[in-house]
């Protein structure tokens, strides 16, 4: 059956896969692709005509590198045995190390995660930074345990190292039946099924085994001595010894679920995409100056959480990524963006929702369209039909790489500004301003992004500039009332900046730094994000 499309809310899952690189992500999100009826690629928009033809270099880079510098949308749709049809929207976040805001920011764009580890490496860095900002937003998390099929460290181990770094509830859903050489299959305690690798490659082809429970003496027909074992006592002790799944727990971002698995093997992948169906929120309302916008609002509203630039050069044309929040979108449609105040007409959205060859021509809460512009939509604005709303909580996040950036030819310190304040809108980089002395001060949150700036300021803005190192290591939003402030500004004026938006910003030399001066001005607050 190709199934009618369910337009409703209760319909979509936005998401997110968070993990460190090497653990799993595209190999699961090809099986996830695999699996649900793939209805589109954000990459073949993105390779579509002529737009294509001139490539900016930071577009080289991303080739070069074999890597995506930015995120993009996948789409696609699973009908459950009742014939209720999801549509999930997959935001890709990139996997590689050097990542950057945009990674962080498209997280406020979604409405769950799931994370993905690494069996033999358990909770890596960038795992830990990826869940950080979901916590923040307290975004539920389904957590998948891959590479079972080789060597591990125990599961036991590695569920308390979860339940210990990251302060949640653990909920083992399912049990390896050992890992690597003694890999037998997954036992599912929520419904009483074993499956089973088959052929030379022990993967998954469909191969479940009903039983009644843990202890059914039908195991043994189908598992190791051994492996009865690992199922009868680990599994059941597993059970016993971590919280029992509970769906608000979860909802709250308190309790993550675990499936154990293999991305290549196929096993826990219908797991995961089956619990982001029945226990993922739908989009949720989100935070406004004017209160929560429910789903449910007729009016059509959105925030840009992402702008990907100059896919051409000459044209300076940019592709804006509207997360919908609320309404039905519909192709043509006038909305208004909070940073301009006057409406622009939506004619020629890429919308990710569409079916090989008909083009969708409406999109609903939870999806993304992408808005072509020339830069008039900048990463925080709100759009909506009667500009009657801003969304709030699309936070920047304090650099942890800040260089100086110097001119090599002193005569071009106007371009300079325009380029790093456009740059800085789009969300490439964050720029300081010193208080003092005049070298501005550039932030990142990836090494990468200090590449495609300088490529970019080249290419763009014909601006040649060179990066140093500067005194500072990272940088903290000051915050508090008016005379405390005044006063920690007459004192340190040699270590302030200020913003893209003339905000205040502290420029420390370590964490030792920040720490030191929030002990000493207990009334200011040092924030290491902010909200637009
Ligand atoms: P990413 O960097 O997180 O996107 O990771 P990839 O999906 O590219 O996987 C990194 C490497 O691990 C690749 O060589 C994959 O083939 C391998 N890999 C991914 N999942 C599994 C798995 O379940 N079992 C095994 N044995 N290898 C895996």
């Amino acid at each position: 059956m190709s199934g009618s499309t369910d337009n409703s809310v209760n319909s979509r899952r936005t998401f997110a896969i968070i993990s460190h690189p090497d653990a799993g992500k595209t190999t699961l999100t090809e099986k996830l692709l695999l699996q649900g009826g793939a209805i589109h690629l954000a990459g073949e928009v993105k390779a579509r005509g002529a737009a294509r033809r001139a490539r900016s270099d930071w577009m080289k880079i991303e080739q070069q590198r074999g890597i995506s510098v930015t995120s993009s949308v996948m789409t696609f749709e699973r009908t459950d045995p009742d014939g209720n049809t999801i549509t999930f929207n997959l935001l890709d976040t990139p996997g590689h190390e050097d990542f950057s805001e945009d990674t962080y920011r498209t997280l406020t764009a979604v409405d769950s995660a799931i994370m993905v580890l690494d069996a033999a490496a358990g909770i890596e860095p960038q795992t830990l930074k990826l869940f950080e900002v979901c916590r923040l937003r307290s975004v539920p998390i389904i957590t998948l345990i891959n590479k079972i099929d080789r060597e591990g460290r125990d599961a036991f181990e590695l569920l308390d190292e979860i339940a210990e770094k990251l302060a949640l509830d653990v909920s083992p859903m399912n049990w390896p039946v050992g890992m690597g050489g003694l890999f037998e299959g997954v036992f599912d305690f929520e419904e009483n099924k074993l499956r089973l690798p088959e052929g030379d490659g022990k993967e998954y082809r469909g191969k479940v085994v009903s039983v009644e429970g843990a202890n059914d003496p039908k195991l043994a027909e189908f598992l190791s001595p051994e492996g009865v074992a690992r199922v009868a006592e680990e599994g059941l002790l597993a059970r016993e010894g971590y919280a029992p799944f509970d769906y608000e727990a979860y909802r709250n971002g308190d309790l993550t679920p675990v499936y154990f698995g293999s991305a290549l093997k196929q096993f826990g992948v219908t797991e995961v995409i089956d619990a982001i169906a029945k226990y993922a929120p739908p989009p949720r309302p989100q935070p406004s100056d004017d209160g929560e916008i429910s789903p449910e609002r007729d009016e059509v509203t959105g925030f840009i959480f992402k702008v990907q630039a100059n896919m051409d050069p000459n044209h300076r044309d940019r592709i804006a990524f509207m997360r919908q929040v609320s309404g039905t979108f519909k192709r043509g449609m006038k909305l208004t963006p909070s940073g301009l105040g006057k409406p622009i007409a939506v004619h020629s959205p890429i919308m990710f929702f569409a079916q090989d060859r008909e083009i969708a021509d409406t999109a609903q809460p939870g999806d993304i369209i992408g808005i072509p512009n020339h830069g008039t939509l900048r990463v925080g604005d709100t759009l909506s039909e009667n500009n009657d709303v801003r969304f709030t909580g699309l936070p920047n996040f304090a650099p942890e790489i800040l260089r100086r950036v110097i001119l090599k030819d002193p005569t071009k310190t106007k371009q300079l500004r325009k380029a790093l304040d456009d740059l800085s809108e789009e969300g490439v980089i964050q720029v300081f301003y010193p208080e003092l002395g005049a070298q501005w001060i550039v932030g990142v949150v990836g090494q990468l992004q200090l590449e495609v700036l300088v490529s970019r300021l080249s290419a763009e803005y014909k601006v040649e500039a060179v990066l140093e190192q500067s005194p500072f290591s990272t940088a903290r939003w000051v915050l508090g009332p008016e005379a405390p402030l005044a006063e920690f500004e007459r004192f340190n004026s040699a270590n302030l900046a200020r913003d893209r938006d003339g905000d205040i910003v502290f420029m420390a030399k370590s964490p030792w730094d920040v720490n030191y001066q929030a002990e000493k001005h207990t009334d200011l607050t040092f924030s290491a994000t902010k909200e637009r």
